[in-house]
């Protein structure tokens, strides 16, 4: 924000320098401490010099050469350029600029000295370098005897800059190693100071290859103290849950066993473990943090129920919130189908109902009368209180932030936490949920429900858009039915809308013996259930919708999907919708639709779509593609921690921290102390819920 002069009235511009401040402080980079833990990404040998003979054979190299410009001349062709002609005592190099301003034509006139770094390139008269970084130097100027860190930085932020911010706070801080000389020994780890010292100014010695892949002992002793401060933070959290008190639900009873016998199925042996799993923690006098997480389709529901039928065996209520009225909806039915005939008393809350229908669910809520309540974010918004909330289940959990979690879980109406279930349909690697994710237990479905005939995918060129209809046509002649989702608009909402819209139209056109629904996220909800129930009978042959349908959607004779634009989709996301098809005995398939040119990342992504159908592989990829903060950046803000561990590559780490982590919280807690506070921060509030 502009400052207002006082007196004067007049808008002040604030100084460059403190904009850049004002930067620093957006990347977190606002202790010293901080300054000197934003570490370089890779660094710039300004070193060496090399002669412009030698630089004449190096195509393709990065080198940095000095002489004195010969020539200076703006060349207008097509577009304007400025050529320069650069020579030492060894020979002659051709320079060249795109973009370039009149000051710098000044700046660059003939006879100069200059230092540039830059690759050489064949150009159209014999070597060049094309965009070089330059310095005006004086004859003589003495050359760094470090390489030159390069940071990350954000738009506008100079590396000039950077590099004297960060030299600042290094003469500033307290370097006292949080870690004890015995214990550097012992772990074989370098010191601190030396550590940072070499990270951010690394002497010519030093092999380049050990720091950009950081394998460097000093890039080890980095990812060491920031996976022993995850580890800490994360035990801690552990204990301080295990001090709560929730209300032990140890009744595997009648409804229970009632509610087995009337499955149509028998469970699978992951379902089973997990069940299992589920079970010995709701007998705990704490409350249970529980991730059940398991591909699409693998059978998360009704292990769900099974947990609900545990604690109204006990006695207790069970909330269920979904992030959708569809999915909400669509549990209910299921779950109401199971349930209501063994004598359970449903209730049914999401932000549409009528004011006298939700009041009606609220007072069975708060009297207890409803032992099993299905709804979506509604039931924390509205004045929700339960009577007796012995267990909170949260589908699709990511989909929630965390405090919505909290807040539900507030409702309890008892001075007991209740226990909490969530479950996630789009996996995250193993490692991944035990390092990131604060104190929370994992249970994994690993097999899906037998019977399931195989997604084939095939990815195909949209300009065959005609061959997909004719496909379409023969799928619902065969009794088949069809979803067709339409491209993901993110800068528009309306467009996307728009262009569903104008899908169903041209379909309509295309197919006009077909019936065609649509659904996006528009429609009331009534409106939506209505053409969802149409799909549902079958009256409905072809769907075309938004990713509305990207969760829950379970209609086993839906066997073909079209997603149209798909290089626009993320991988979970893909693989989200791709599990609405395959649900059924009928063989299934996606066509993925795209427009080329296609980029390296869509392409990858499709790819890999095309060869797996498998979820934990999915989202392994997914990670490595987008890096962990992304890949979690979009289910949960806050807890991606990690910047310089990789939980790939340095798994031995992540456990030679974890056992040292177990022995200082047991030991030696003022060490632990000294080491969050440096390396946590501000993050370990996360942790903490
Ligand atoms: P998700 O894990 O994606 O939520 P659902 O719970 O919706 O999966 O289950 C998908 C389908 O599989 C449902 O129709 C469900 O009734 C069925 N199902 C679940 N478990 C089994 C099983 N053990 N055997 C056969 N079908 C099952
Ligand atoms: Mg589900």
């Amino acid at each position: 924000m502009p400052a207002l002069d006082q007196k004067t009235k007049k808008v002040v511009t604030t100084s460059k320098i403190s904009k850049s401040r004002e930067k620093l402080i957006k990347l977190g980079l606002s202790t010293d401490m901080a300054l000197v833990l934003h570490l370089p990404m890779r660094y710039e040998d300004e070193t060496k010099i090399v002669s412009i003979r030698s630089a004449n054979l190096m195509h393709g190299a990065v080198v940095q050469v000095e002489g004195i410009i010969q020539t200076c001349t703006i060349q207008a062709q097509q577009r304007k350029q400025l050529i320069l002609t650069l020579a030492d005592e060894s020979g002659q190099l051709n320079i060249r600029f795109l973009h370039f301003y009149a000051n710098q034509v000044k700046q660059l006139a003939a006879g100069t000295r200059i230092r540039v770094r830059g690759e050489l390139r064949h150009g159209f008269f014999g070597t060049e370098m094309v965009h070089p970084i330059y310095k005006i130097i004086l004859e003589g100027a003495p050359l760094p005897t470090t390489l030159t860190p390069v940071y990350p930085a954000g738009e506008g932020l100079s590396q000039t800059f950077l590099r004297k911010e960060i030299a600042t706070a290094m003469a500033r801080i307290d370097w006292q190693d949080t870690l004890p000389p015995t214990l550097l020994n012992q772990y074989g780890l370098l010191d601190f100071e030396t550590a940072i010292r070499l990270l951010h100014n690394p002497g010519p010695e030093i092999d380049e290859h050990t720091l950009s892949n950081r394998s460097h002992p000093a890039w080890i002793r980095m990812k060491f103290d920031e996976l022993l401060a995850q580890q800490c933070s994360l035990k801690r959290a552990q204990a301080a849950r295990r001090s709560q008190n929730a209300a032990a639900l140890p009744i595997v009873g009648h409804l229970s066993h009632a509610f087995l016998k009337t499955l149509p199925f028998t469970l699978t042996n992951a379902q089973q473990r997990v069940v299992d799993e589920i079970r010995a923690d709701l007998c705990l006098q704490f409350p249970m943090q529980r991730l059940l997480q398991g591909d699409v389709g693998s059978g998360k529901t009704v292990v769900a129920a099974l947990a609900a039928a545990q604690a109204m065996d006990s006695g207790f209520q069970t909330v269920l919130m979904a992030p959708t009225e569809i999915l909400a909806e669509q549990h209910f039915r299921k779950i109401a189908a199971w349930m209501e005939p063994l004598g359970v008393t449903l209730a049914w809350l999401t932000g549409s109902l009528k004011k006298k229908e939700k009041e009606n669910a609220q007072a069975l809520i708060a009297s207890g009368a409803a032992q099993l309540v299905i709804g979506t974010h509604a039931l924390i918004q509205e004045t929700v209180q339960f009577a007796k909330l012995g267990l909170v289940i949260v589908d699709e959990q990511h989909r929630f932030g965390v405090g919505q979690r909290l807040a539900l879980r507030n409702k309890s109406g008892g001075q007991h936490m209740p226990h909490q279930l969530m479950m996630s349909a789009t996996p995250i690697p193993r490692t991944l949920a035990m390092t990131y994710y604060a104190d929370l237990e994992v249970s994994t479905i690993d097999e899906l429900p037998p019977g399931r005939s195989p997604i084939v995918t095939r990815t195909i060129d949209q300009e065959r858009r005609e061959e997909v209809i004719q496909r379409i046509r023969a799928a619902a002649q065969n009794g088949r039915q069809i979803y067709w989702v339409c491209p993901l608009i993110e800068e528009s909402e309306a467009l996307q809308l728009q262009t569903a819209t104008d899908t169903h139209a041209m379909l309509t056109a295309a197919l006009p013996e077909l019936q065609i629904g649509l659904v996006h996220g528009r429609l009331k909800t009534t409106e939506k259930q209505s053409v969802m129930d149409a799909f549902i009978k079958g009256n409905i042959q072809l769907l075309v919708a938004t990713t509305v349908i990207e969760v829950g959607v379970d209609v086993p004779n839906a066997s073909l999907m079209v997603i149209e634009h798909a290089e626009r989709f993320g991988l979970s996301q893909l693989h989200q919708l791709r599990g609405r098809i395959g649900r059924g005995s009928a063989a299934s398939v996606c066509l993925l639709l795209y427009q080329s040119p296609l980029g390296m990342q869509s392409k990858q992504r499709l790819l890999t779509m095309r060869a797996s159908t498998d979820g934990f592989e999915i989202a392994r990829q997914d990670l490595a593609l987008r890096g962990p903060g992304e890949f979690l950046g979009a289910r949960q803000s806050g807890v991606a921690m990690l910047r310089f561990a990789d939980l790939e590559t340095d798994q031995w780490l992540v456990d030679q921290a974890r056992d040292l982590a177990q022995k200082l919280l047991r030991d030696d807690p003022a060490t632990v102390e000294a080491h969050l506070a440096r390396w946590m921060g501000m993050r370990e509030e996360f942790l903490k819920v």
